[in-house]
């Protein structure tokens, strides 16, 4: 395992693993649910483990993955439990994904503090190989499906490929062929897919190492 941090401003840091990891498949499926990451054991957010959460100093069989935005190291030290219920964020100050970022930094932002709050305080984040966007849709924060190649795309969120293309600017590129046929789902670059709770579209945005 690899932790990476990178300063932010302030004395925030940014915890976790760039990019993708081997995923461990859990059995337990009592984790908690999180509207804006309907799956996170299913996005490798969440993980398997017998870890002891730093925060309620339980072994709850499951431990959060993805980027922690905080001033104290804690990556891979907090349950979903801990995240769920406010007190991760409370007792450490930590956030799981970038506030900016919901939205996709779009200024003004696109949807309520209130949706803001519950995604950076309260929803496991992702780790994404660049800083990570949380995509909105219809005045609300979307949810987070996983991360997708093209065989992914293609099979399961085709509609989700224009919105790809739209954000890296590659509308009318020549290079976007090949650009799609290179997104792996385990590799770089790859495409981070989201679904619109409420017109129910998909979409996505692409990085890579
Ligand atoms: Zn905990
Ligand atoms: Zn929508």
């Amino acid at each position: 395992m690899n932790i990476s941090s990178r300063q932010l401003a302030g004395n925030r840091v940014r915890w976790g693993r760039d990019g993708n990891k081997s995923q461990v498949r859990a059995t337990n499926m009592s984790v908690p649910i999180f509207k804006y990451h309907p799956d996170p054991i299913g996005t490798g957010s969440v993980e398997a483990s017998d870890t002891e959460c730093v925060c309620c100093g339980q072994k709850r069989g499951h431990i959060y993955s993805g980027s922690v935005f905080s001033v104290e190291e804690l990556a891979e030290r907090i349950c979903p439990w801990c995240i769920a219920d406010g007190s991760a964020h409370k007792k450490f100050d930590a956030e799981f994904t970038d506030a900016a970022g919901v939205g996709g930094y779009s200024r003004p932002p696109v949807v309520p503090n209130s949706v803001i709050e519950e995604v950076v305080f309260r929803t496991p984040g992702f780790s994404g190989w660049q800083q990570e966007h949380w995509l909105a849709c219809c005045g609300d924060a979307a949810a987070f499906l996983g991360r997708a190649g093209r065989a992914e795309l293609e099979r399961q969120w085709p509609d989700a490929i224009l919105s790809i293309q739209q954000e890296c600017g590659m509308v009318n590129s020549p290079d976007w062929k090949s650009y799609l046929m290179a997104l792996e789902k385990d590799g770089s670059p790859t495409a981070y897919v989201f679904r619109c709770l409420h017109c129910g579209k998909h979409l996505g945005y692409s990085d890579c190492d």
